[in-house]
């Protein structure tokens, strides 16, 4: 007979374990099933976000933004820091540690809240049967009111540069080097290659990262973007757009890359190659014949906006349907779908995700760029605000970048906000309140902002698009 759950979850990521998590605070019997091993072999609950993605990367950040200031921002503190070194082997250690800390802090939280983890392969049956295989290929069902599928995704391969955990990684591959590559290329200039492309640089790599695009961050509101290219040159990032990579062939030690830029066809010899063109939704394997469930063309689980897929009981959450791949998103659509199982009124506003990229500065928005404003022919009016303005800025040495507020032209409620600068990634939370709200440009610029802080570069934005801000010429 197999073990009955009122819910059983495919995939312990950040969609799916806080799905869990939920689902058993509202006292649904709740299964999570994961086949992830950590470094040591052992399972390690929390997907990509917690093993190779959100939480290794920002230790490495971290790390790498120590050991660049030293070089690069001490002296003008008057502070001398000369033949400052790195071990990597102890940096990725510190990295390995967290992360062991936080998969084995969500094993524990299964534990509290009575959740069953499963480690294996989960596969949905016809129904909501659901078939675990284990690492040793033995086999049990699970039986399920309701299952959701959160089961991630997974790096693009490019067919001619194939990954070969060596010299041509993906995410995983450039947090696990155990020395500075020399020469790292990097292809895709997107959020991943910008970030650990960001971490290598400030270690020493020389680092070229090679982007089809003709836009640098064409996601971003162009004059973030903008801003962005010119601080990373200055950091010493080589971006390469419109460059469309050919063949990437392992030699001895190095990588040989052809690819065709602006100025026609280019060679380059790297000793690491990063690909970071993507990441497509992982379905493979997961649903068995008769389900119903369908994929669409990029192979994710087809849902409605309540992530149900149209078959009774059966959902889908997180990187595997449509929207933004973003932890955070795929977490909230979890817990949305636990508590509508539970008869309660989950929901997710997909138009307030907050995007974040954590280079130096940090970049990070909310809502629309101006372009997607003019595109929708929507009148807006805008406000910006430098941060070389801003008194706790210019004393943390953190004078680059801006924030910029788009309101409605008529209506000035918050279309959208955009952020480059000093811990953006934190500022965002007030700008995704304020359109949570139905906020307007205008209670923003009426809140009192703590002063001496970086929130004044929000407030003052926020003035500005009535050209009333008080520290800049309007
Ligand atoms: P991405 O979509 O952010 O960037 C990929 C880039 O590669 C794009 O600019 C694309 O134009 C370019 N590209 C595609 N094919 C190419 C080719 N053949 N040659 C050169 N360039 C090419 O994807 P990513 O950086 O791989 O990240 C994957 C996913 O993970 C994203 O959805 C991202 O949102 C998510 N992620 C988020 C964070 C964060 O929130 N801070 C961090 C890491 C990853």
């Amino acid at each position: 007979m197999a073990e009955q759950f009122d819910v059983v979850i495919i995939g312990a990521g950040p969609a799916g374990y806080v799905a869990a998590i939920r689902a058993a605070q509202l006292g649904l019997k709740t299964a999570c099933i994961d086949d992830f091993k950590g470094k040591d072999g052992k399972p390690a609950l929390g997907g990509a976000c917690l093993n190779v993605g959100c939480i290794p990367s920002k230790a490495l950040l971290d790390s790498s933004k120590q050991f660049w200031n030293l070089g690069h921002s001490f002296e003008v503190h008057g502070i001398s820091a000369k033949d400052a070194k790195i071990d990597v082997a102890t940096m990725v250690g510190r990295k390995d540690k967290i992360v062991k800390q936080f998969t084995g802090g969500i094993a524990m939280l299964f534990k509290q809240n009575k959740v069953t983890p499963y480690f294996g392969t989960g596969k949905l049956l016809k129904d909501r049967q659901v078939e675990v295989t284990a690492a040793d290929g033995s086999k049990q069902t699970l039986a399920a009111i309701n299952v959701i599928i959160a089961t991630g995704s997974v790096p693009i391969q490019l067919p001619f540069a194939k990954f070969d955990g060596k010299h041509i990684v993906d995410n995983a591959g450039a947090l696990d080097f155990n020395e500075t590559p020399k020469r790292l290329g990097v292809i895709g200039a997107g959020v991943i290659g910008l970030e650990l492309g960001s971490v290598w640089k400030r270690l020493g790599s020389d680092v070229t990262i090679i982007e089809a695009l003709p836009d640098f961050l064409a996601a971003a509101d162009a004059d973030i973007a903008k801003t962005a290219a010119r601080e990373f040159a200055k950091q010493g990032l080589r971006i390469e757009l419109g460059a469309k990579l050919s063949k990437a062939e392992v030699k001895g030690n190095e990588v040989h890359l052809t690819y065709t830029g602006k100025d026609g066809e280019k060679q380059l010899v790297v000793d690491k190659l990063l690909v970071a063109v993507g990441r497509r939704a992982y379905t493979d394997g997961v649903l068995g014949d008769g389900t119903g469930v369908k994929t669409d063309e990029r192979g994710r689980v087809v849902v409605d906006e309540h992530n149900w897929t149209g078959i009774e009981g059966i959902w889908a959450v997180g990187d595997c349907v449509r929207g933004p791949m973003l932890a955070h998103k795929g977490s909230e659509e979890g817990v949305a779908v636990a508590e509508i199982i539970a008869g309660k009124d989950g929901h997710v506003n997909l138009d307030t995700v907050p995007w974040v990229i954590y280079t130096e500065p940090e970049i990070a928005w909310v809502g629309k760029t101006e372009a997607q404003c003019k595109a929708d022919n929507i009148p807006y009016k805008t406000g910006s605000f430098p941060f070389a303005a801003i008194g706790r800025a210019v004393a943390m040495n953190e004078p680059a970048g801006f924030v910029k507020v788009i309101a409605h032209a008529e209506t000035d409620r918050i279309l959208g906000v955009h952020l480059i600068g000093a811990c953006v990634s934190e500022l965002v939370a007030e700008c995704v309140v304020a359109m949570e709200f139905k906020g307007s440009s205008e209670d923003l610029a009426r809140i009192v902002h703590a002063h001496p802080t970086l929130s004044e570069a929000v407030h003052e934005a926020a003035l500005s698009v009535d050209k009333r801000a008080i520290h800049k010429a309007n």
